[in-house]
């Protein structure tokens, strides 16, 4: 909840500079490069998931943070309330009821999508996001700032901020394990899911194997891939028998993430500065963060 209201004030607060900057500007905000057919995927069929979360415990084990025994993971009180991914928790597992059996509720992984035009790409003014060439959206924390741009312009509300380290900022979420699928790994949370409830692999054949499910056993899914086309498109594809609305994911549209990162851009470089000065103003930043940070270590 502490995260969420954060998460609003900034929205809030971008969206009502956004606004006063002035967001009818047509300067182009928005870098649209081609996307790779090659690019991977990740497929989640909620109807095979059991809920062990046991991607979590591998998640957090790939990236080396701080974690509980794998069988504490077995405790289901969790589910008692819905939980957001955090800077301690790049993936996290939730539950639904099931409309069509009540003994077997619907869990739900979630994480970053890595949208194919990512509204996080589009709002950071210092490129600390990029979306490469394999589908991953990876963040670089030697550029960051700590604006949390991105954390207003993500429909899907995933970025994380640690408040714990103001001076050198940190953005969290899940990096669709880069570093392991750039040496042909599979990711940590398909590698570890005892029930193949998800699928790594190139994201055009997983939209392939969804449809063909969907063909196949019509009665047991909802006529709908989520994430084949919502905001254009993202990495992650899902696979549930019941509105996905109704399974924590949010309605949107089709086209890329509008609005709120292209108005705060806009607005910065329609009517605030130019972007030379405005780089040189976020170097100064940068340049005044990092210094604080050596002289803090000193001390
Ligand atoms: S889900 Fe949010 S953080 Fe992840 S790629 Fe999309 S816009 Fe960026
Ligand atoms: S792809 Fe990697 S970083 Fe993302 S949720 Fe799975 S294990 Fe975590
Ligand atoms: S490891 Fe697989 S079955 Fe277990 S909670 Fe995660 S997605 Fe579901």
């Amino acid at each position: 909840m502490k995260n969420i209201s954060r998460r609003s004030f900034i929205r809030n607060s971008a969206l009502i500079s956004a606004a006063a900057l002035g967001s009818s500007s047509k300067t182009e905000a928005r870098s649209e490069q081609p996307l790779s057919d090659e690019r991977f995927g990740m497929l989640v069929d909620t109807t095979l998931c059991i809920g062990c979360r046991r991607c979590e415990w591998a998640c957090k084990e790939a990236h080396k943070m701080a974690n509980q025994p794998v069988d504490s993971y077995d405790d289901r009180s969790v589910f008692n309330s819905k939980r957001r991914p955090s800077t301690k928790a790049l993936t996290v597992v939730n539950e639904y009821p099931n409309p069509a059996d009540a003994s077997k509720p619907t869990d739900v992984k979630v994480q970053c999508m890595h949208c194919d035009h990512p509204a996080c790409v589009s709002a950071c003014i210092v490129s600390a996001f990029k979306k490469k060439e394999n589908g991953a959206v990876v963040w670089d924390g030697s550029r960051c700032i700590g604006c949390r741009y991105c954390m207003v312009a993500c429909p899907f509300q995933v970025p994380a901020y640690d408040y714990d380290k103001p001076i050198q900022p940190e953005v969290r979420k899940c990096d669709f394990c880069y570093d392991r699928i750039s040496q042909g790994k599979l990711t940590a949370c398909a590698e570890i899911c005892p029930a193949e409830a998800i699928t790594f692999g190139k994201r055009i054949d997983l939209i392939g194997v969804a449809r063909n499910k969907i063909k196949l056993y019509p009665e047991r899914y909802k006529n709908h891939v989520f994430g084949e086309s919502e905001v254009g498109g993202t990495s992650w594809l899902y696979l549930a028998n019941q509105d996905f609305d109704k399974i924590g994911f949010p309605k949107l549209g089709q086209s890329p993430a509008p609005g709120v990162s292209e108005s705060i851009q806009h607005g910065l470089f329609a009517y605030f500065v130019p972007p030379v000065a405005l780089y040189a103003l976020l170097g100064g930043i940068m340049w005044l963060n990092k210094r604080k940070e050596h002289s803090d270590k000193e001390e």
